[in-house]
């Protein structure tokens, strides 16, 4: 074998071998137990970036090892590849998005291949081919007939900058998840999935979640957010109508004077027209209309609202209560309008100091009684009801149950659930995504596209309009059709797409049967494979994917498709890669090739000025503070940048990029080869050993150290992914190998333990750098992968190490005994004799006069 390590040439080499062979190609297969491993999918973008080589590292990593385990193991690659950043890009490079999404996945494969990822490429799929968006469709015609679809005029969140709809899961913070632009509201016809009816399931199973991360669980517990409580309805002072509210504190509402109403409520500019209000109301509703929604609620923003010009009445006290419209009340939240009790709820008592409204307590604490004239905030806690008629004197905990009774009853309102979870909007006005397989006809209304009719393709021939408009709605050739149902060649078709939430919420099940033609998937495949066993992503996708995946997978059990509810066994999130950034004052943001050593000073390359290096943050190209996986493999070869990935830190932490960690990665394994290299020759013909000889010195030592090793991997790969911990376990086998050197070959049985540790170490390797570990293998005088090689087991025998009593006297007579591993040198032995707390006592202080050890006998002291 070659004395140096050439990773390239290896890598080469290996990974055509894995393809000829059909290494990672998988097959239902009964008789074995699968294992089905998934990482997100991702968005072709142009180029692989640190954080792929680490999410599809950890990956590949447990997917070999599961393999060596003996499992099936699914393990497939494809591409989320319909959305607004391909749209965007074609229109900046004048190329049609299709053309820039195959192109780059032509790209990102090769570079995915040459980083020797186990994928079975044959289950390769992306989500812009009418082979796979047919079966959307397909599914979003049968949920249109069973009603799990309907069609809307609603506010939506719209984004001036990418020209679409947003789901309120795509709003952060009052912006846009993808360009970060304040999100406007805007009325349109939308489609919606009606996700709402599956809260309470979601929620429940939130707790069925095991193997997930507990803040996962508790993000998407808080977006489903179920609160219990009643709906009251305060009648209108002026009409028949009533307004309904819904609130979980029924406890309150005697104390409710007033009322607020979300801007965006239906009835505020009815309420308010014909009276001196309007003209007020109408500009403070169209104000709002641009404001961010998260602000106008967040505590500490300042609460401001209008009088609406009439009154409802408290059905309990029949109290006139004014009608306001607040910044501070949400449609999203309950039915809109809030009863307000100033007296128990901070932000209603803002209000009401600020507006000059009533304050009536209801709620008594414990000792002082509260005065509404000189109280300073609102009262929260406990206490006894006051003023409330019937219920004085019940805690008002207690009262809850109470009044919801009282109210259903005398029919002034009922009990209510209300979630935050709001119904899923799929429709987006952007060209590069599924259609939305419906047409609008004069005289049928909205009809399904027929199941013989689908796909709806996405036509290929529409050009690109500037700022981002769909060019559907202007191509005749796709707009103007047929009506299925009467005939009339006048029918138009839907021209908005379908989020592309959508497409990444089944492809899982797809991966189980890509190629299958007459249907979603094949269910015997979709059967045996699901639900994915080991599911590994950012946590970026903690509530919009992987909600929407849950949702769709209970859609799919109510159509009988799957019998499972829950897609994602475990879920892994990983951390992110950051690094440093680095800043010219003159020229912002420097890559790390603008940055040159001046004076051992870091100054920028363009201007020679000093160079600020910033705090460590996610890799970013707009921070610049990215490294390129391609040039890193050009150097390296892909098993470093894989063995620093993994060794740097655990997966679900962050990683912070470390040149000399790449460094020290690739010094490790030239280590590792060299001392290959070295032993290959004496080792010729040589079986590792197999425990069936006593065996003594180092030999035992190394023997014990290759079982410990075995277990530990084993034990750190198996329970927490703690690779680097799994590492460093091989990193000191491979010391205490390189430590016996001359001893270990002298004779049979010494060169027989040095074969069995030096293939450990190799095979306990070979998930994590699976080139490199096969090359070695091969010259061991193997033929295959070690892939193909069952991981190994450890024999607890040889991990237990030999014990020694030993027997400490002081003055000649025996005051204690200990048990020490055989062989522990004098100095430890001394030292714990002399720490022995018996020992101590009979000294009682004295000074020790003399103290002499018998390695694994005796420790004998005379003071
Ligand atoms: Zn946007
Ligand atoms: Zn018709
Ligand atoms: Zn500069």
């Amino acid at each position: 074998m070659e004395k140096k390590y050439d990773p390239k040439q290896i890598e080469l080499k290996w990974q055509e071998i894995w393809q000829q062979r059909q290494l990672f190609q998988v097959q239902e297969d009964p008789d074995k137990e699968k294992y089905y491993l998934l990482e997100m999918f991702p968005y072709p973008s142009g180029n692989i970036h640190m954080g792929h080589v680490r999410n599809y590292t950890i990956g590949d990593v447990v997917a070999r090892y599961k393999r060596m385990q003996g499992y099936n193991v699914l393990h497939p690659m494809g591409w989320d590849a319909f959305g607004m950043p391909a749209e965007n890009a074609a229109i900046a490079r004048k190329v049609h998005p299709a053309k820039w999404t195959y192109e780059n996945i032509d790209t990102m494969k090769s570079q995915l291949k040459r980083l020797g990822f186990s994928y079975d490429w044959d289950r390769e799929l992306a989500t812009c081919q009418p082979e796979y968006y047919h079966w959307e469709q397909w599914l979003f015609v049968k949920m249109l007939e069973r009603g799990m679809v309907y069609r809307k005029r609603s506010s939506v969140n719209w984004c001036e900058d990418c020209q679409t709809v947003l789901a309120n899961e795509q709003v952060e913070a009052g912006l846009c998840w993808r360009c970060g632009n304040v999100v406007a509201h805007k009325d349109l016809d939308q489609w919606f999935f009606r996700i709402t009816d599956y809260a309470d399931d979601l929620l429940g199973y939130c707790d069925r979640l095991p193997g997930w991360p507990d803040k996962v669980v508790t993000m998407q517990k808080n977006w489903i957010g179920k609160s219990v409580g009643a709906e009251i309805y305060f009648p209108l002072e002026k009409s028949e109508d009533h307004i309904a509210v819904f609130t979980t504190r029924q406890d309150t509402v005697y104390g409710a004077t007033f009322m607020c109403m979300a801007p965006e409520h239906p009835m505020v500019l009815k309420l308010a027209a014909g009276t001196p209000q309007e003209a007020e109301v109408q500009a403070f509703v169209e104000r709002m209309a641009h404001q961010d929604k998260a602000k106008r609620t967040s505590e500490d923003y300042e609460k401001e609202g209008v009088f609406i010009g009439t009154h409802c009445i408290n059905p309990f006290t029949k109290r006139r209560m004014p009608l306001f419209t607040a910044n501070f009340a949400l449609m999203e939240y309950g039915t809109g309008a809030v009863m307000a009790v100033p007296a128990h709820d901070q932000r209603d008592f803002e209000f009401a100091r600020k507006y000059g409204l009533e304050i009536i307590v209801v709620i008594q604490p414990e000792g002082a009684p509260l005065d509404p004239e000189t109280m300073t905030e609102a009262y929260v806690g406990e206490g006894l009801l006051v003023r409330s008629a019937p219920f004085d004197g019940l805690k008002n905990v207690k009262a809850l149950g109470s009044i919801a009774d009282y109210l259903e009853e005398k029919k002034l309102g009922k009990r209510a659930i209300n979630f935050r979870l709001r119904d899923w909007g799929i429709s987006r006005q952007r060209y590069w995504g599924a259609p939305i397989p419906v047409v609008y006809c004069e005289a049928c209304g909205v009809v399904p596209v027929p199941e013989k009719d689908l796909p709806v393709i996405l036509p290929e021939e529409a050009h690109m309009l500037e700022g981002g408009r769909s060019p559907l709605p202007t191509l005749e050739s796709f707009l103007t059709t047929q009506c299925p149902k009467c005939g009339s060649p006048q029918a138009r078709r839907e021209t908005d797409t379908m989020d592309t939430f959508v497409e990444s919420s089944w492809y899982f099940e797809r991966y189980c049967s890509p190629r299958h033609l007459e249907g979603m998937f094949d269910h015997k495949a979709v059967r045996y494979w699901m639900p994915v066993d080991q599911y590994i992503g950012g946590v970026e996708h903690a509530i919009l994917h992987l909600l929407y995946s849950r949702y769709f997978t209970r859609v799919l059990k109510d159509f009988g498709l799957v019998d499972y509810k829950e897609p994602f066994t475990r879920l892994l999130t990983q951390g992110m890669v950051c690094k440093e950034t680095k800043k010219c004052p003159d020229h912002g943001f420097l890559y790390p090739e603008e940055v040159i050593q001046k004076e051992g000073r870091p100054t920028c390359k363009h201007c020679g000025g000093p160079v600020e290096v910033g705090r460590i943050e996610k890799m970013s190209k707009s921070k610049k503070n990215v490294v390129d996986p391609n040039l890193l493999m050009e150097k390296y070869g892909a098993d470093t940048l894989r063995l620093f990935c993994l060794f740097a830190a655990p997966p679900e932490r962050d990683l912070d990029w470390s040149d000399q960690g790449v460094e020290g990665a690739c010094r490790f394994l030239h280590k590792v080869w060299r001392l290959v290299a070295d032993h290959v020759e004496v080792l010729r013909g040589v079986e590792p050993f197999d425990g069936s000889q006593e065996l003594g010195g180092e030999s035992k030592d190394l023997y014990r150290k290759t079982h410990q090793t075995i277990k530990r991997v084993t034990t750190d790969i198996d329970t927490r992914f703690h690779f680097n911990t799994a590492i460093s376990a091989v990193m000191e086998l491979v010391n205490a190998i390189q430590a016996q050197r001359e001893g270990g070959c002298s004779d049979a049985t010494g060169r027989a333990v040095l074969r069995l540790a030096l293939e450990a170490a190799v095979v306990l390797l070979s998930p994590l750098v699976p080139h490199f570990a096969d090359e070695l293998w091969e010259a061991f005088g193997h033929t295959g992968s070690v892939l193909e090689v069952s991981w190994p087991t450890y024999r607890q025998e040889a991990i237990e190490e030999d014990q020694r009593l030993i027997v400490v006297q002081v003055n000649g007579k025996v005051r204690s005994k200990f048990q020490v591993p055989a062989d522990t040198d004098e100095q430890t032995i001394k030292a714990a004799a002399l720490a022995d707390e018996r020992v101590v006592a009979r000294l009682a202080g004295r000074p020790v006069k003399k103290l002499i050890v018998v390695q694994n006998k005796l420790v004998n002291i005379v003071v």
